[in-house]
């Protein structure tokens, strides 16, 4: 990747954890971690320090802060940002994946005046330790623990940390002893606070997905600022990710969480916009897949991924200025209600969909621009935001134009990941050739298996799940998934006594046996195909081919 140093620094962060649970000398007493930061100031960088503030004198930028590879299993996620920096290398490239035309130039000012810091791998030791032991379903930090290794970083805030749901799982879901008890966590939380930012985005794998705060709630904060967030969700979910889910983490994934960074930045750190994306995921792969479950298995799905969230991330910074707290760039035109309504999201309360109605009742933009429409009348929300955002039409380009672009950048995009692919190859042992060739044989079989089981269920690879950044990915709690498979149908047959001096149940009981070995070398040719994919993949997947430190 070229750095444009004009626009772009990269720096490192560390952070030490708290000693607090171990003894002098514990493994784990001195654990620390060091995060690289790299922050793109399209506008020219603006150098005192991470973000650089606005110190400049010129108008005030958006400042967006995006973190990535917070579980470790999710290696997609820092691959996401990895795509995302190679477009922001350029002017042209935006412009293309934005979808050119008046939309990409839009985009381009957006960026210009927009200080945008990402963490492309915030959970370091998880990931190293992931690569060590090929243990592809690790979720957590690799910070040693009483009782096994790591605590989940999006556990560990300070924001009704540690309440513990019926269901809670320590070894997917532990979330440290005490809050901010982690390096990585205090990083990010630095991070907030020195660049007070404006927005902020959590990028995870698991299911396909967007999520507003609350996730210790099953609702969307009553807030004005949160009915112009949703449109932008809304945008995102049309452009770029139809099959999503949005709502509150609470209210969407089925169950709430506690301790998670997207809380504590909405009702501590006053955040305007704190979201945290899936992007997407495999809820029929068995639960020692990991691989399967949170990552794409093939090139065209990965670089499809890759694409569709960097040029998501794009969007979201366009439209980032409807949320009136959030600084405008000049050529900001806000999308009318009626081009880009708020869509329905989950856990929207009455008093949304009150103002909601509002909305949709009101007359076109007036003559000054603004609408007033949802500003009026929210007492009881925690902010009176004052003018609405210059409403109106404009903005808008031919959808044909847009997605002809799109799949002549998806085209360069592709060529550029599969010269990403063939650089990771270098490493690879003899060993590794003959499980490559092995997987090649079976792979092609195995992958028409799965698709054809995600047709029979009409959901394919995306959809809900608990698997999400929020939920239990692997263990008992993904159990459940393997309930729809043959595990279920499979005939019991009765041995015993009667059964050896009857020659009908001694064919059934030899049926029985051969059938059990046949599908228990099934079982077995899968996990091994399952194995030899993840170790290919943790090495396909390129986050330490530009020098992250794992
Ligand atoms: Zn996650």
């Amino acid at each position: 990747m070229k750095r444009n140093p004009e626009t772009m620094r990269i720096e490192e962060r560390t952070a030490v954890g708290s000693p607090k649970g171990y003894e002098p000398g514990d493994p784990g007493a001195d654990y620390s971690s060091t995060a690289k930061v790299v922050t793109v100031e399209l506008g020219g960088l603006n150098n005192s320090g991470v973000g650089g503030g606005d110190g400049g004198g010129g108008p005030e930028r958006a400042r967006v802060l995006m973190n990535f590879g917070e579980h470790a299993r999710e290696l997609i996620s820092s691959e996401i940002a990895l795509g995302l920096l190679r477009i922001l290398e350029s002017e042209q490239k935006i412009q293309q994946a934005a979808g050119g035309g008046a939309v990409g130039q839009q985009t381009l000012d957006a960026l210009k005046h927009t200080t945008l810091v990402i963490l492309p791998m915030e959970n370091i030791s998880g990931r190293k330790l992931l690569e060590e032991n090929n243990d592809t379903c690790l979720r957590k930090t690799g910070r040693p623990v009483e009782g096994g290794v790591g605590v989940d970083p999006n556990r560990n805030w300070g924001v009704d940390w540690g309440v513990l749901e019926k269901d809670y799982n320590p070894s997917e879901e532990y979330g440290g002893a005490e809050a901010f008890s982690e390096p990585e966590a205090r990083i990010i939380k630095k991070l907030v606070e020195e660049l007070k930012i404006h927005a902020w985005v959590n990028v995870h794998s698991g299911m396909a997905a967007m999520f507003l705060p609350i996730d210790y709630q099953a609702q969307v904060p009553e807030d004005v600022g949160m009915l112009h967030n949703s449109r932008i969700i809304g945008s995102l979910k049309a452009k770029y990710c139809p099959v999503c889910e949005i709502g509150s983490g609470g209210a969407t994934v089925g169950y709430k969480a506690h301790g998670t960074i997207v809380d504590y930045l909405w009702e501590e750190a006053k955040v305007p916009f704190p979201m945290t994306w899936e992007v997407m995921g495999d809820t029929q792969a068995p639960f020692y897949d990991c691989v399967r479950m949170f990552n794409p298995l093939t090139k065209a799905e990965f670089n499809d991924v890759v694409h569709r969230w960097s040029a998501a991330t794009l969007e979201m910074v366009r439209l980032l200025p409807l949320n009136p707290k959030i600084p405008k760039y000049d050529s900001f035109v806000a999308p009318s209600i009626a081009e880009l309504p708020v869509p329905d999201m989950k856990g929207f309360t009455a008093w949304h969909k009150e103002r909601i109605q509002k909305l949709k009742n009101q007359p076109s933009a007036k003559p000054d621009g603004t609408t007033g429409g949802v500003e009026a009348g929210d007492a009881g929300s925690r902010e009176k935001d004052g003018g609405g955002g210059r409403e109106g039409g404009g903005g808008q380009h031919g959808e044909e134009e847009e997605r002809g672009e799109e799949e002549q950048h998806g085209e360069e995009e592709q060529h550029e990941e599969e010269e990403q692919h063939k650089g990771g190859g270098h490493r690879e042992d003899e060993r590794d050739e003959e499980e490559a060739a092995a997987l090649e044989e079976a792979e092609a079989e195995d992958l028409e298996d799965f698709r054809e089981s995600g047709k029979e269920t009409g959901e394919g690879q995306q959809g809900s799940s608990q698997d999400s950044h929020i939920g239990h990915g692997t263990g008992a709690n993904s159990r459940p998934q393997e309930k729809g498979s043959i595990y279920q149908n499979r005939p019991i047959y009765r041995g015993g006594q009667e059964v050896s001096s009857n020659p009908l149940h001694l064919q059934f009981l030899l049926f029985g046996c051969l059938f059990g070995l046949l599908f228990f070398g099934l079982q077995l040719r899968k996990r091994y195909r399952a194995k030899v994919r993840s170790r290919r993949a943790i090495r396909s997947f390129s986050g330490r081919q530009i020098g992250l430190p794992i």
